[in-house]
C-alpha cells in the first residue's frame, strides 16, 4: 500500500487518520451503551449528540431536524422510502416520484413498493439532466414521496433537485422530498434548505469516515406529522425510528470526517475540479485517447468522470489497470438491470454496448495532477495494447 493510484473514491474512500483516531479513542474510552442510564451511558450519548450536531451543521440545518444514524446510505434510503410509504395513518395517494438514474438502494425498495401496488413514476435523466417537462407532468396531487439523488454515482451529473422541490410544493400537498446525497455530500455545496427536502441520505465511507455508517436527516415537520414508520423494530433507539444499539465510535468518526470536509470544502472542490479538468484536457489533446468519449452532463460534480472506451469492455480495462496498481470502476458494476429498471448509464442514454465499455474515474482531494497524468498514460497504453487483441 502506498504506491497505488486509487481513482475509485466514489466506491469508497480510505478512512482519514483523524477519523480513525476518533474511532479508536471513543471505542476505548466511551464504550458505554448510549441507552444506559448511568454515567458511562450518558458519556456515550453525549458522543452521539455531538456527532449529530456536527452533521446538522454540515448540511446547513438550524431548524431542529433530526439526524438518525444508520448502517449507511443503503439503510437510510430504505428507511426514507419504505418508512414513508408505510407511515401511519396511511396516505391516500399511492404515487412515488423518482428518477431513472437512482442507485439500487433506492430502486430496489421502490420495486418492492411497486409490487405492493404503489405507482412509481420515473423522471428521465437522458444526457444527465432531469427532464423538466416530466417533473411538471408527474408532480400530481397523489404523490406522497419523491426520491431524487443529488449527484449520480456513475456519471457525476448534478440533478436539479430544487426544481423537483418547487413542483412538489406547488402541486403535491402530501409529498415529502427525499434526497440521496451520498455522492454529493462534501463534493458540492448544498444545504437541506437550498434543496427544499424533507429527508436526506448521507454515507460516511464516501467522505473518509468508517464504512457501515450513515445517516438519514429528517425535517421536524415530517416527524411531527408521523410521516415516517420505522423499518427496524426493537428497543426504540433513535427516537423509535431506528432500533438497535448505536455505534458511537463510528458515528463520532463519521462526524469528524464530515467536520474536516466541511471546513475545507472550498479547497477540496478546487482540487477536485483541477484534477477533473486536467484529465479532460489530456483526453482532448492526446491523440492516443481520441477514441475515448466523456459522458458529460450539463452540470457535474467535480469528482466523477465517466468515460466510454473505444470498444473495450470496462471490466477488461479495469483488470488491466488493476494489474498496474491503478484502480477505477466499471461504470455499470453496481447498477440494477432488468426487472428493476435500467442502469444509470442506460438512463443517461448509453446503448448496452457503450455502457459495458464505460469506466468511472472518481477522484479524492488527495489525488495529485501527476497521478492523473500517470492514469492517462496507462489508459492510452492499455487502449493500444488491448486493441491488438480485438
Ligand atoms: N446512494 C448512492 C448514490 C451511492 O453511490 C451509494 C454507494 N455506492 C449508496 C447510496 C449506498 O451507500 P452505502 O454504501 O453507504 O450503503
Amino acid at each position: 500500500m502506498g504506491n497505488e493510484l486509487y481513482f475509485d473514491n466514489s466506491a469508497t474512500t480510505r478512512i482519514s487518520e483523524e477519523a480513525l483516531k476518533t474511532y479508536l479513542s471513543v471505542a476505548r474510552e466511551q464504550y458505554g451503551n448510549p441507552s444506559s442510564l448511568h454515567g458511562m451511558g450518558k458519556d456515550a450519548e453525549t458522543v452521539l449528540k455531538n456527532a449529530r450536531q456536527t452533521i446538522l451543521k454540515t448540511i446547513g440545518d438550524n431548524s431542529g431536524g433530526a439526524v438518525l444514524f444508520t448502517s449507511g446510505g443503503t439503510e437510510a434510503n430504505n428507511l426514507a422510502i419504505l418508512g414513508r410509504a408505510h407511515a401511519k395513518p396511511r396516505f391516500k395517494g399511492k404515487t412515488i416520484l423518482t428518477t431513472a438514474g437512482e442507485h439500487a438502494s433506492v430502486k430496489m425498495p421502490l420495486a418492492a413498493l411497486a409490487d405492493e401496488g404503489y405507482k412509481i413514476v420515473e423522471i428521465p435523466t437522458v444526457g444527465g439532466k432531469l427532464d423538466p417537462d416530466a417533473i411538471a407532468a408527474y408532480a400530481t396531487p397523489d404523490v406522497i414521496l419523491a426520491s431524487v439523488m443529488l449527484v449520480n454515482n456513475e456519471t457525476g451529473a448534478l440533478y436539479d433537485v430544487p426544481a423537483v422541490a418547487a413542483a412538489l410544493r406547488r402541486n403535491c400537498p402530501d409529498a415529502v422530498l427525499h434526497v440521496d446525497a451520498t455522492q454529493a455530500y462534501l463534493k458540492v455545496p448544498f444545504s437541506v434548505k437550498s434543496l427544499g427536502c424533507g429527508m436526506l441520505t448521507l454515507s460516511s465511507h464516501k467522505i473518509e469516515g468508517p464504512k457501515g455508517t450513515g445517516a438519514l436527516w429528517i425535517d421536524p415537520g415530517v416527524i411531527k406529522n408521523r410521516g415516517l414508520s420505522p423499518i427496524l423494530l426493537g428497543g426504540g433507539q433513535e427516537g423509535g425510528l431506528r432500533s438497535g444499539t448505536e455505534d458511537p465510535p463510528s458515528c463520532a468518526a463519521f462526524a469528524k470526517a464530515a467536520a474536516i470536509g466541511y471546513s475545507s470544502l472550498t479547497e477540496r472542490i478546487a482540487r477536485l475540479t483541477e484534477l477533473r479538468e486536467r484529465l479532460l484536457a489530456i483526453l482532448g489533446d492526446d491523440p492516443r485517447l481520441s477514441g475515448v468519449r466523456v459522458n458529460l452532463s450539463p452540470v457535474c460534480a467535480p469528482h466523477i468522470v465517466s468515460l466510454t472506451l473505444p470498444r473495450i469492455k470496462s471490466e477488461t480495462m479495469l483488470h488491466a489497470l488493476s494489474a498496474r496498481g491503478i484502480y477505477v470502476s466499471s461504470g455499470s458494476a453496481c447498477s440494477s438491470h432488468g426487472k428493476h429498471g435500467t442502469s444509470a448509464l442506460s438512463a443517461y442514454g448509453l446503448s448496452d454496448g457503450d455502457a459495458d465499455a464505460t469506466i468511472r474515474v472518481s477522484f479524492s482531494h488527495r489525488n495529485t495532477p501527476e497521478q492523473v497524468d500517470r492514469l492517462a498514460d496507462a489508459l492510452a497504453e492499455e487502449i493500444a495494447r488491448l486493441a491488438r487483441f480485438k
